[in-house]
């Protein structure tokens, strides 16, 4: 499996060096033949040839069996014309990856929540409020004079449908519940259009049930209720703000994994930001992205039918699962004492005491 490496911005290059570190211990350990090649982006690039995400690496990527993205500082990059792409929305557009998969599971110890959470937030990953990345040509937002501003929020049929259906079949294969959250009530048109397009591939699938929840009482019931989800299929800015809620209800932003997937293509990416605060010491957690990239050789396990690859995804989580439950092995944000690289050793020692024994 060939998987093209993009640090990125801030804590990116940290966490990332850790991912390989752990991805590197899983290849040892159930011989997957894995091959990295990484590529500069983000303020890295801008500075040395003018943009932050240079043609070479989209070329690449239809190329490689699996993209690692570290988190990007968008926030800081100069205008598109400027050289300031955000490299993030552009592979989502670019290449279709129209799903957000983002697991929020809690562990006892880390988790503020006084019952347990175990859900999937499905997110649409390509239209909806992301003015940014949501036209064919121009911004969806736009200044008609200096004293109004104003910002163009899509969603189509085809969008809200193959979301739907990929929160469908995720629920069919876990707990058979699927929670569409939306605002219909107010944006009526909009989120009616998703809503109805929920429905429709929801009769495809009687053996999964439909809750329809409205956004601002999905964010109190995932702290009153978290138990009763399971599956949650949403517009793209409610489930990036739901993920975020969710994950640190959980225990910390730097636990979650996430993947952004298309039908061809998918992109590890962790589900937090750059971390400028804490960039360059060395203390961020490296979790989110181990656990995406776990999320990743699964994907591509299933799709080409690599039992090789789906068990080191399981092996990678489990040994995770198991650092984060031995308060001495786990990073500042999370109570404990280590540091990113020690993390990431820990993670390995478990990867290795935990791997079956070769034939
Ligand atoms: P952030 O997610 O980077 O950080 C929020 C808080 O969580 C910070 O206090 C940070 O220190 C902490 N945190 C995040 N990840 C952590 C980790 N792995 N370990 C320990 N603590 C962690 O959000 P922000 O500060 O609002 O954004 C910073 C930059 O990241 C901005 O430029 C923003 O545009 C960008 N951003 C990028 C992505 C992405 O690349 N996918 C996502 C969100 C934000």
């Amino acid at each position: 499996m060939k998987i093209l490496v993009l640090p990125g911005d801030g804590i990116g290059p940290e966490i990332t060096d850790a991912t390989l570190t752990v991805l590197k211990a899983a290849d040892a350990a159930l011989g997957l033949g894995l091959e990295f090649e990484s590529q500069d982006i983000g303020l890295v690039t801008l500075k040395a040839v003018g943009t932050t995400l240079p043609p070479a690496v989209m070329t690449r990527i239809p190329e490689v069996d699996g993209v690692i993205l570290g988190p990007v500082s968008h926030y800081e990059y100069p205008t598109r014309d400027k050289g300031g792409i955000n490299p993030s929305g552009e592979l989502r557009v670019v290449f279709e990856l129209y799903a957000n998969v983002r697991p929020c599971r809690s562990r006892a110890e880390l988790s503020i929540l006084r019952k347990p959470m175990d859900l999937i937030i499905v997110r649409e990953n390509t239209e909806g409020f992301y003015s940014d990345r949501n036209m064919f040509a121009g911004s969806g937002e736009f200044m008609p004079d200096p004293d109004m501003a104003l910002s163009i929020r899509k969603i189509t049929s085809k969008g809200s449908s193959r979301i739907a259906r990929a929160a469908f079949e995720i629920a069919r294969g876990r707990g058979k519940k699927v929670t569409a959250v939306h605002k219909a009530n107010v944006v009526k048109l909009s989120d009616g259009l998703f809503l109805r397009e929920v429905r429709k591939v929801a009769a495809e699938y009687p053996d999964v049930q439909l809750e329809e929840l409205i956004v601002d009482a999905a964010a109190a019931l995932l702290i009153r209720r978290p138990d009763s989800f399971d599956v949650i299929v949403t517009t793209n800015m409610f489930g990036d703000i739901l993920s975020d809620e969710a994950s640190e209800l959980c225990g910390s932003l730097g636990l979650g994994g996430s993947i952004n997937a298309g039908d061809d293509i998918c992109v590890a990416q962790a589900q937090h930001g750059s971390a400028p605060d804490i960039a360059g010491r060395g203390i961020a957690n490296p979790t989110s992205l181990i656990l995406s990239t776990a999320m990743l050789l699964d994907w591509r396990g299933r799709r080409d039918g690599n039992e090789k690859l789906i068990a080191a995804g399981a092996l990678i989580e489990n040994a995770v699962e198991k650092a984060l439950e031995n308060p001495q092995t786990r990073t500042g944000d999370v109570g404990g004492k280590l540091d990113t690289t020690s993390f990431a050793a820990a993670v390995c020692d478990l990867i290795r005491a935990t791997a079956p024994v070769a034939a």
